[in-house]
């Protein structure tokens, strides 16, 4: 029996899905509103755990390309005070490939592979119908589609998400502002020894300071502070030195070393962090459902994407495995997301908190409670 499967959004949770329903041979359709793959950056780095979006990756088929293609190096954490004293330097053991890094733009090609993604198709809202169990997909562009089952994984700000619930993400008075910069081994070799081959993290009071290098010498630099939601209204972005000089008033003080990470960054764009609440879960509705950050956003703190992925190989073995009863499969699917999404946005709330924190000590100790000795 072929249901027909739309999802909407070809994030990393959306692909994942496709892929694993095509490797069961299962037909679907990826909707996309972004116009091409490469419309806009693809964003930084990723670590996928053993047990989350390497397992995914595992269901796919795609585990040994991804090793081919993912750092185990880059899963180097230092940890430094603002006075750029260095208080952790942990490094990965040879053979280490609990949480190897891949970049974004990698990841979304080797999910691609094969599958026919419909770019330019923003949805505008997905409507369950009551006469039957299926749901109608309305698009920006004014078409509509009716499908057997609905998949919302169009991220934080979901439009598949009202089908289910009224739930609005709600922010978390962190923001962070995001600066690259590029070629750092030869253009910037004084920050690329201080950053290392992984991730370098420098936190103070209610501040933090995050350095993640990519493939090809590409650096993420995240600044992260607790400011009121509409903190970044006022910044005049296309006036970079403006933008930089309020950042760096915000971390007035701190090592110079560890300033220049901001100062040589060449764009700035905020983002302020925005969650859904822990253990957010929805009345079923026959035809509709969702998975990762439409499902549960919650903050950044390295599993948003690999659970996005799990969720979605395991919904496609699911509805694989139970042609017979979609809608069972579906509702089993549900069941097992919620309890463990749950649990990680309780932990990841709660780290937010400590790492963003009045005691910076917070964010040390939680570093010590994660990474193995
Ligand atoms: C700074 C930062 C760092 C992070 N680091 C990590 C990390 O190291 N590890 C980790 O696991 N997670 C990390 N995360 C979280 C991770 O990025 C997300 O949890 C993950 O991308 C969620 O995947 P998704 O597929 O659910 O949604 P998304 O990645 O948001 O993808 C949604 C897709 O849907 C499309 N879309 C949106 N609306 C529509 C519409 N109406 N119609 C059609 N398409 C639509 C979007 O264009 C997008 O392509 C990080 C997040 C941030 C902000």
């Amino acid at each position: 029996m072929r249901h027909r499967i739309a999802v909407v959004g070809a994030g990393p949770a959306g692909l994942t899905l496709a892929r694993v329903l095509h490797r069961h041979g299962h037909p679907v359709t990826v909707f996309e509103r972004d116009p091409a793959p490469d419309a806009r950056p693809p964003g930084g780095t990723l670590d996928l755990h053993a047990g989350l979006g390497q397992l995914a990756l595992d269901k796919a088929g795609l585990l040994a390309e991804f090793r081919t293609l993912s750092r185990p190096e880059g899963q180097a954490m230092r940890i430094l005070d603002t006075d750029g004293t260095v208080l952790r330097d942990w490094r990965p053991r040879p053979g280490d490939e609990a949480n190897p890094e891949i970049d974004r733009g990698q990841l979304r090609d080797l999910l691609l592979g094969p599958l026919d993604v419909q770019w330019g198709r923003g949805v505008a809202e997905v409507v369950p119908q009551t006469h039957d169990d299926g749901a109608l997909v309305r698009f920006e562009d004014g078409r509509q589609e009716a499908y057997d089952l609905v998949i919302g994984a169009d991220g934080a700000w979901s439009r598949v998400r009202p089908a289910v619930s009224s739930v609005t993400p709600h922010y978390t008075g962190v923001t962070a502002v995001e600066t690259s910069l590029d070629d750092v081994d030869a253009r910037h070799p004084e920050l690329a020894r201080l950053i290392g081959d992984g991730s370098l993290a420098v936190y103070g009071v209610n501040r933090g300071l995050v350095a993640q290098r990519n493939s090809g010498g590409h650096v993420k630099v995240y600044a992260q502070f607790r400011v009121p939601q509409d903190w970044h209204r006022d910044l005049d972005l296309p006036d970079v030195d403006s933008t930089r000089s309020r950042l760096l008033a915000l971390f007035d003080g701190w090592a110079a070393p560890v300033l220049e990470l901001l100062r040589r960054g060449t764009a700035f764009a905020p983002r302020p962090l925005y969650v859904l609440p822990v253990s957010h879960t929805w009345a079923h509705a026959p035809g509709v459902t969702l998975l990762g950050d439409a499902a549960h956003l919650m903050p950044p703190l390295g599993a948003g994407a690999n659970l996005a992925m799990l969720e979605g190989a395991e919904l496609a073995e699911a509805v694989a495995a139970r042609p017979e009863d979609l809608d069972k499969a579906v509702r089993v699917f549900e069941e097992q997301m919620w309890a463990r999404a749950g649990r990680w946005a309780e932990m990841t709330t709660a780290g937010l908190e400590r790492l963003v924190s009045p005691d910076p000590a917070q964010a040390l100790a939680l570093f010590d409670e994660v990474q193995p000795s």
